[in-house]
């Protein structure tokens, strides 16, 4: 920390990153268990481009290695690095006896680090301490942009980018998209308007290198913003950006990894975290509408498993969803950038950033081989946090699975708020299908928003059906099932309700519609009518439930509803079966 009486080094630019100092007078205060020297009195001797050798938090080090000075510290790959020395030029006028320059750094994973923070130093041996230079122009790191710079020159990788928004408030109206650039040293956010959008978007492509100046800086909204840098860029039609050539040395993405899946049992919901983890299995492609906008939208859960033997969903939405199938059956290992941390239904995440497949990082390989001897020695029991997860999406496995006599032995339903979810095993061996008119709900016609036909519509003296939610009406009705029934399995059972996409599953895909066309409109045939629920009882279903404690009349009473079912796969159920057995 700077005293005070020198804030002006800051405010002048004597000082700023990367700048090497002497140091005449100091002293040493304890902060809440953090060491913080407070310098005094100190010298400027020189600027540096960029950053000497690989610096690391001296506490994280330490643990690191155990009862060794990191800074004295030796690797072996040390012994690569030209006999020339790196940084022979620079004169160190502190004269002091510890070397400044790191020579290795441990490497936990034994080859040379990609990452720009853990830089080998076989690589910076190679690494030219004054940056490239593009037609004469010298460039800048991202780290060492500050506001009292104005003309810099960045070379970045583009490894994310936003769609183009519009807006239009009193002052007019407009068009924005944002990327996020990446050197070797930080990433930075950058913002494009108007005009620059329509000359940028199409020419900025993620993965891609380019020089960018002429843009202006300002200080980050961390509210918004979670790249390292603390400014984010604005450019404008006029700033200069120019395809670069690729010569490796940017990581594809940047990261900082989480430990372990098992650590996000005590993350803050909302939290934005980068995980390394396998996928291990890939839920259904499913559309579902938006509660806040309306839109339809492509979602895909994903369970992901991780060396702390724990699972965790993560909704991919959009693109991402509609190729998961294809892009992550094999099992691999996904880098995530950027996933929001939810406490829906325990713990899950929520896409918001990137996502890369078996990326071009160290930690990928042991992370490979760990899962590669799991599945061979017979699969892993994981942990879900996300098991008691709502949504037709992932069914448990077989180990996840619960039977009807955990609702009462759990006391399911009277968690708060919030319901419980369970899957079991059962057989149908109850359906009350005797409602006057047939077990459905007449539903608004309206497809589109806001009844995309749900709500209940009521039959005026006309023969129309008049919709409260849309004040619509309409001379049809789109019929919807609703009935309850029992399922049992070999603990107990229970009463469970079946709503329209449901009870079409359960009545091998007949709809109300096409039900009531054929056994009402014209003239009653309960015969037929009853054939289609009799051929539904004794069915053996894997059932996903929702349980939740209701106020009936003033009595409390549990309610549990279908929120979706498969038929059991009797070949799959036997080689989970074995597989489980075999873990005995
Ligand atoms: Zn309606």
């Amino acid at each position: 920390m700077l005293a005070t009486q020198l804030n002006h080094m800051i405010a002048t630019n004597l000082i700023g990153a990367n700048t090497i100092v002497q140091v005449e007078q100091f002293m040493s205060n304890r902060v809440k268990d953090r060491t913080v020297i407070i310098l005094l009195n100190v010298h400027a001797l020189r600027n540096e481009p960029s950053r000497i050798g690989d610096p690391q938090d001296i506490e994280k080090a330490q643990i690191a290695t155990p009862g060794v000075a990191p800074s004295l510290t030796s690797a072996p790959a040390a012994a690569a690095v030209p006999a020339q020395p790196l940084y022979n030029k620079t004169n160190y006028a502190t004269g002091s006896s510890v070397p400044p320059v790191k020579t290795g750094s441990p490497n936990p994973y034994g080859g040379p680090s990609r990452n720009p923070h853990h830089a080998s130093p076989v690589r910076s041996s190679h690494a030219p301490i004054v940056r490239d230079t593009v037609n004469g122009t010298p460039i800048t790191n991202i780290s060492n942009l500050n506001m009292y710079a104005n003309k810099w020159t960045i070379q970045a990788r583009v490894t994310s980018k936003s769609d183009i928004r519009t807006w239009s408030n009193a002052k007019g109206e407009g068009s924005l998209f944002s990327v996020e650039l990446l050197d070797q040293t930080q990433d930075v956010r950058a913002t494009f308007f108007k005009e620059a959008v329509d000359k940028f978007y199409s020419f900025l492509q993620i993965g891609s290198v380019y020089t960018f100046s002429g843009g202006r800086l300002k200080v980050a909204n961390a509210q918004y913003n979670t790249c390292q840098s603390n400014f984010e860029i604005t450019f404008d039609q006029n700033s200069e950006i120019h395809l670069a050539n690729d010569d490796g040395n940017i990581q594809r993405q940047h990261y900082e990894f989480i430990d372990s899946i098992a650590g996000l049992e005590r993350t803050e919901p909302n939290t934005m975290v980068d995980l390394l983890a396998v996928v291990q299995a890939v839920g259904e492609v499913a559309t579902i509408v938006s509660k806040k906008s309306g839109q339809e939208l492509t979602k895909c859960d994903l369970t992901l498993i991780d060396t702390s033997a724990t699972q965790i969903t993560l909704t991919l939405w959009g693109d991402k969803a509609a190729s998961a199938l294809t892009d992550y059956n094999q099992q691999p290992v996904v880098a995530i950038r950027r996933a929001r941390v939810s406490d829906y239904g325990g713990r899950s995440l929520s896409l918001s950033g990137s996502i890369e497949t078996n990326p071009d990082i160290p930690q990928t390989a042991p992370l490979q081989t760990w899962w590669r001897t799991q599945t061979a020695n017979g699969g892993v029991t994981g942990k879900s946090l996300s098991a008691t997860r709502g949504g037709a999406g992932v069914m448990e496995s077989l180990e996840q699975r619960q039977t009807i006599a955990d609702i009462k032995n759990n006391n399911l339903g009277y968690a708060g708020d919030k319901p419980d979810w369970l899957t079991f095993k059962a057989t149908v061996s109850f359906l009350k299908k005797d409602k006057e008119g047939g077990s459905w709900y007449p539903a608004c016609a309206n497809a589109g928003e806001p009844c995309k036909n749900r709500y209940k519509v009521t039959q005026t003296t006309d023969g129309n059906w008049y919709c409260d939610k849309c004040q619509g009406s309409f001379p049809t009705c789109v019929r919807r099932w609703i009935f309850s029934g029992v399922v049992e399995d070999d603990t107990s059972s229970t009463w469970v309700s079946f709503f329209n996409e449901q009870a079409e599953t359960l009545l091998a895909g007949a709809t109300a519609d096409q039900v009531y066309a054929e056994t009402y409109q014209d003239q009653q045939d309960q015969d037929a009518y009853d054939s289609y629920f009799a051929k539904a009882n004794h069915t053996e279903w894997i059932f996903k439930c929702k349980v939740k404690n209701e106020m009936v009349n003033e009595e409390s009473r549990v309610k549990t509803s279908v929120v979706a079912m498969q038929p059991v796969d009797f070949a799959k159920e036997s080689r989970d079966l074995l597989s489980a057995l075999a873990k005995f």
